[in-house]
């Protein structure tokens, strides 16, 4: 697989490919969005919002949640806010995402099942590391959203003249529900 994209990828850049993507590293519409990595939305979101090349700073992750209030979700807005002037967020998750009905306790059984050693995640219980809040889903869609939308909200280092909106998209269609 990977030698296949690096085929295309000599092919691509040899023909030029990346001309009609040229762009600079500042956001035209001063937009972040906060998603979720889901294979379904990777061209989806963008064509189904009209985003283009240059457009928005785009974070994904499982979930598009913030599992930490100074991890690196948090940076990267921070740096889209304050280095290249960021001024609305969209937090959006989407229907059926994987993230959703997650169980910390069935991947620890996987890890177990792959050779991680079981004193290891021991130790790390021990330590503190809360598998639960870490790796469990949200099970509610729209309750994530609003939690998602509150933390960035609510968090000190965020300024209160960023605007932050809460949407779901719909996996198949790209429709955009407003979350408020
Ligand atoms: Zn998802």
């Amino acid at each position: 697989m990977i030698e296949e994209i690096l085929a295309y990828n000599k092919e691509f850049v040899e023909n030029k490919g990346y001309e009609s993507y040229i762009t600079n590293k500042y956001p035209d519409k001063k937009i972040a969005i906060l998603s979720c990595m889901d294979t379904r939305l990777t061209a989806l979101l963008p064509a189904a919002l009209g985003i283009k090349n240059g457009d928005v700073k785009m974070i994904k992750n499982a979930g598009g949640v913030i599992s930490h209030p100074f991890g690196s979700v948090i940076r990267s807005l921070l740096v889209a806010i304050f280095e290249l002037g960021v001024e609305e967020i969209m937090v959006i998750a989407h229907s059926d995402c994987g993230a959703c009905h997650m169980h910390s306790e069935t991947m620890l059984e996987k890890m177990t099942a792959r050779g991680i050693n079981p004193d290891y995640i021991d130790m790390m219980r021990f330590c503190g590391v809360d598998f639960h809040a870490w790796l469990d889903g949200f099970e509610d869609t729209e309750k994530s959203v609003r939690g998602t939308v509150d933390f960035i909200v609510r968090h000190p280092l965020i300024p209160s003249d960023v605007t932050v909106y809460g949407f779901i998209i719909d996996s198949t269609t790209g429709e955009l529900t407003r979350i408020v």
